[in-house]
């Protein structure tokens, strides 16, 4: 079965194209190929690059600076830009924070924020999960007192990537813990160098600082800061991700990643047969092809249904399922193939480090940088658990 998209998509499919084409660094898709990682100057340049063309925030509202796309576009444009290999942009402030301030900030807020978001000049991270609070968000802990015209915020946020990168976070806090618990938290934001915060690394297996416990210790931040109203940040923490909820099936990067893994099949051999040829191979790729495929076609009829003004229920949690374990299924693939290359160590870091030259091929680089990344997909953002959850009881009724 193939998709075809109509003469209206395909023109915008070949816009999006030739504008990568001519504006993407080559060095840098190339370094996304690679898997290397892409420094937050680069990023940024590349999110500069996007604004100026009006393609930074495709979700947020068009009087912000948004591109006024619909859902199958964005999908499009999501598409292209992994098959390019352009790199992310830091999610924290585009698709996160700047949508809920477009949406529940003051004007003053708006007019502060939306902007350096907008242009790559503030950057964000997101102030959720505490040590007590996880799957279980709704527990956090961390308190905000009010005095005078300002919180006075005491308590610990964990697991927060890009800490130490970040102008500003935004933060969800207990300013009422005398009633029942979604109804006693606020959403604040707050500037990062504020007086009292203090940050330490955390660092995943492989060595690398992928995460930071972010300390409150009688920091003070203006009630101006609060986003939407007291006691009301359940609200907008909830309707974070607006639309964006619905963009969660990973298909870009899959189709990306499968890419890769053909490429790296055509390369590598053994018994001088290219591991491509072997029907063991053969059979793994159209396995994964036929779960991409299928995760595709559910996910284009939801943007669809989403786009004629149809209701969402469950499908972004079974989108988030199938997408994130799809990923690790490709890794899994790409891991075999690259054989002892691949090494349980993240040889990319450990190069930089050392500065040896690396055994192998290049592209074994890829494998286990990626492998050791995605395997929080399948945890942040909700864990599988938590997504077989809700569809048991929003799909079952169980
Ligand atoms: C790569 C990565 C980046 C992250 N970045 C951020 C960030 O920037 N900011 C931020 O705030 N947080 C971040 N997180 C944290 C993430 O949101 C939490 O890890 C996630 O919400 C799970 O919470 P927890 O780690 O406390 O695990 P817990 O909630 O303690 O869960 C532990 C285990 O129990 C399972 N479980 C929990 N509840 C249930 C249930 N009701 N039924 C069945 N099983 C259950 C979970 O699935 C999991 O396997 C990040 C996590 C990862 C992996």
């Amino acid at each position: 079965m193939q998709l075809a998209f109509t003469s209206d998509q395909q023109r915008f499919q070949n816009e999006v194209r030739e504008f990568l084409s001519a504006k993407l660094p080559t060095e840098i898709a190339a370094k996304v190929a690679r898997g290397a990682g892409v420094s937050q100057a680069e990023t940024r340049a590349w999110h500069k690059t996007l604004a100026e063309r009006g393609w930074a925030a495709p979700a947020w509202p068009a009087e912000y600076g948004g591109t006024g796309w619909n859902l199958v576009q964005r999908h499009i444009f999501d598409v292209e830009c992994r098959r390019a290999q352009a790199p992310y942009l830091s999610a924290f402030g585009i698709t996160m924070v700047g949508p809920a301030i477009a949406r529940y900030g003051s004007d003053q807020q708006k007019a502060e924020h939306l902007p350096l978001i907008l242009n790559a000049e503030r950057s964000w991270c997101q102030g959720y999960s505490e040590p007590g609070a996880g799957s279980d968000l709704a527990s956090v802990a961390t308190r905000a007192e009010r005095d005078g015209d300002d919180y006075i915020v005491n308590g610990s946020k964990i697991w927060t990537s890009a800490a130490e990168l970040a102008d500003w976070i935004f933060c969800l806090v207990r300013t009422n813990p005398d009633v029942q618990q979604q109804k006693g938290i606020s959403f604040l934001l707050l500037d990062i160098k504020s007086p009292g915060v203090t940050i330490e690394p955390l660092y995943a297996f492989n060595g690398k600082r992928l995460w930071n416990q972010v300390f409150f210790d009688n920091v003070r931040v203006p009630t101006a800061n609060r986003l939407g109203a007291e006691d009301r940040g359940w609200t907008v923490a909830k309707s974070l991700l607006g639309d964006e909820r619905l963009m969660v099936s990973r298909v870009a990067e899959n189709k990306r990643i499968l890419g890769v893994a053909r490429d790296m099949l055509a390369a590598e051999q053994a018994d001088d047969k290219a591991l491509a040829e072997m029907d063991y191979y053969q059979r793994r790729v159209d396995e994964l092809e036929v779960r991409l495929q299928a995760l595709e076609m559910t996910s284009l009829r939801l943007l669809l249904q989403a786009d004629a003004g149809g209701q969402v229920g469950a499908e972004p949690s079974m989108l988030k399922l199938k997408g994130s374990e799809l990923v690790q299924a490709m890794d899994e693939l790409l891991f075999e193939a690259v054989g002892h290359w691949a090494l349980p160590l993240d040889r990319a870091s450990q190069a930089r480090v050392s500065g040896e030259v690396l055994a192998g091929p290049e592209r074994a680089e890829y494998v286990a940088s990626g492998r050791y990344h995605h395997r929080g997909y399948t945890i942040a953002g909700g864990s599988s658990e938590v997504q077989h959850n809700i569809i048991a009881k929003a799909v079952l009724g169980l």
